[in-house]
């Protein structure tokens, strides 16, 4: 998966509502395949119990959470997602 699919799926995760604090730094996420649980640690750093994270070390879920935690990076990234539904509204205008 590229970084910009896994990042536009984070943005929807939080667009969506389905990422709920269950307690301190602890983050119920509910995915396209199932439901998971987002550790995010003192230093920031964060990680998921999906098969993606074991794998990779990084996913939707816990990118999803880290964006909650920096809203200078979620503004710029809803700036960034408001962008192409735009474009893409243009393609559908000229398509007409
Ligand atoms: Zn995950």
């Amino acid at each position: 998966m590229s970084l910009n699919r896994m990042i536009e799926k984070a943005y929807n995760l939080i667009k969506g509502r389905r990422i709920e604090q269950i307690s301190d730094g602890v983050y119920n996420v509910v995915g396209e395949h199932g439901t998971y649980i987002v550790v995010r640690k003192i230093d920031g750093s964060v990680t998921c119990n999906c098969p993606g994270f074991a794998t990779k070390k990084k996913c939707s879920h816990s990118l999803a959470v880290m964006m909650l935690n920096q809203p200078a990076l979620l503004a710029s990234i809803k700036r960034e997602a408001g962008r192409s539904e735009r474009h893409r509204e243009k393609i559908r205008e000229t398509k007409r």
